[in-house]
């Protein structure tokens, strides 16, 4: 089937390492460590004190502005709050939280009362509460997203795609808990009113198309479009070309579309905020890769560390090169395990040896491989050349803060030039020039 968005590419998929394994709850950790920054905007302030006893859903942090707050995972007792690595680089302040493992729920944690009955902005408000951002990785506020896209929002849709190579989080929550996930989508329909409600997904995951597929029998407004399964048609802005056919302009939002996208991870937490209460202290991740021994999909609490999800899978491989934060095309390289899992970590990937495709000795030979596969029409050998040169003007001309560190062009150069790592660095530098 032809690709319904402009470049992209086809990498193997390598799903099938854990796409039969069930979703599981993960054994609690002992300690957590909650970071106080876990969505994009202002960072939230701790709400408690050390030596503190601390509920489940208790909320622990919080700010003003662009910020949603964050919630104790369990209850325990507050032992620190100190500077703590991140999983997307750097250090950020976390609250560490000493489990008691008797998970009692803070008072708080309590299903709306009629909900069925709330008004749009009364969801916004359980939604910002119980501290939702995008769980597909961007961890944009979610109830800033919705408010945003009322009276605007021709279309919404359901982001099914997940198509990172590794990745079944959302695929294993489909097969589970496809009937909740669509609730949390109607919720949010409900705030947004539009006119079609479409459940994107890639023809790669036969499975969870069947299960949502009978779920979708309650739900008869609501279409559900298989398509041919292509990197990143999970991004924001191919989905809605490829659901649409509209295109969003250069720097741009959904809404300048008509369309609203939401994970389907968090459609999922939106129906257990208001049907249960329950703020999000867990997500589901995939832990996989040809480095860990066994591949499963499991529903984690915010806060535990990595060195935890991987020794839930079974361990590390003895030749596990790399682990990442995420997917293989995205993701973020971790040299310390005990970094923790926060609202945006999908999966933990942990590569062997044999997936090693860098080089010691990068060369461009000029094939222009790479733009023809950029899905927003970059230029990326050029950004590259003046990312590396420092030419903030050239960066400006040619779009820089348009690149969605996709990695197409990167996976298609045959050179294998650096070139995100050098996006990343030309970004940092755009940004600090701004400054
Ligand atoms: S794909 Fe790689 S080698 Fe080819 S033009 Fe782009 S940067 Fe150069
Ligand atoms: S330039 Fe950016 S958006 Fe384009 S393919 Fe490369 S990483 Fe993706």
């Amino acid at each position: 089937m032809k690709s319904l968005f402009f470049g992209g590419v086809h990498p193997e998929g390598r799903k099938e390492l854990s796409a039969d394994a069930p979703l599981t709850a993960m054994a609690l950790p002992a300690r957590l460590a909650v970071p106080l920054r876990q969505h994009i905007g202002a960072p939230c302030k701790p709400l408690v004190a050390v030596g503190d006893a601390v509920r489940m859903g208790q909320k622990i942090g919080d700010g003003e502005g662009l910020c949603v707050p964050v919630h104790a995972p369990v209850s325990g007792v507050v032992e620190a709050i100190e500077d703590r690595p991140h999983p997307s680089g750097g250090a950020c302040p976390a609250i560490v939280i000493k489990n008691d493992f008797l998970d009692t729920p803070d008072p708080a944690v309590r299903p709306a009362a009629n909900p069925d009955q709330l008004t749009p902005d009364e969801l916004i408000t359980i939604l910002h509460d119980a501290g939702l951002a995008g769980m597909g990785g961007a961890a944009f506020p979610t109830d800033v997203k919705a408010r945003t896209g009322m009276g605007r929002t021709e279309t919404l849709i359901l982001n099914a795609c997940e198509c990172e190579p590794y990745i079944t989080a959302d695929d294993a929550l489909l097969r589970a808990r496809p009937g909740d996930v669509l609730r949390g989508l109607a919720l949010l329909a409900r705030i947004l009113d539009p006119k079609r409600i479409v459940v994107g997904m890639e023809d790669n995951k036969p499975e969870a198309a069947g299960q949502v597929k009978e779920a979708l029998k309650d739900y008869p407004n609501v279409e559900l479009k298989l398509l041919p399964t292509r990197y990143p048609q999970g991004a924001e802005k191919q989905l809605i070309q490829a659901v649409t056919g509209r295109q969003v302009p250069s720097g741009g939002l959904p809404k300048d579309a008509g369309c609203a996208v939401f994970n389907a991870a968090t459609a999922y937490a939106a129906c257990r905020a208001v049907y249960e209460g329950m703020p999000l202290i867990e997500r589901v991740v995939t832990v996989t890769g040809e480095g860990v021994n066994q591949p499963r999909n499991l529903a984690v609490r915010v806060g535990t560390s990595f060195q935890e999800v991987v020794a839930a899978a079974g361990g590390l491989a003895d030749d596990v090169w790399k682990v990442l934060s995420g997917g293989p095309m995205m993701g973020v390289a971790q040299g310390d395990l005990s970094v923790p899992v926060t609202k945006a970590v999908n999966a933990v990937v942990c590569l062997s040896s044999a997936q090693n495709g860098e080089s010691d000795d990068p060369v461009c030979i000029r094939c222009g491989k790479c733009l023809e596969v950029c899905p927003i029409r970059l230029e990326p050998l050029y950004l590259y050349r003046f990312a590396n040169a420092g030419d903030l003007d050239a960066l400006k001309r040619l779009h820089l803060t348009d690149c969605i560190e996709c990695g197409c062009c990167a996976y298609a150069c045959p050179g294998k030039v650096p070139l995100v790592e050098g996006f990343r660095k030309g970004k940092l530098a755009l940004k600090e020039g701004a400054k």
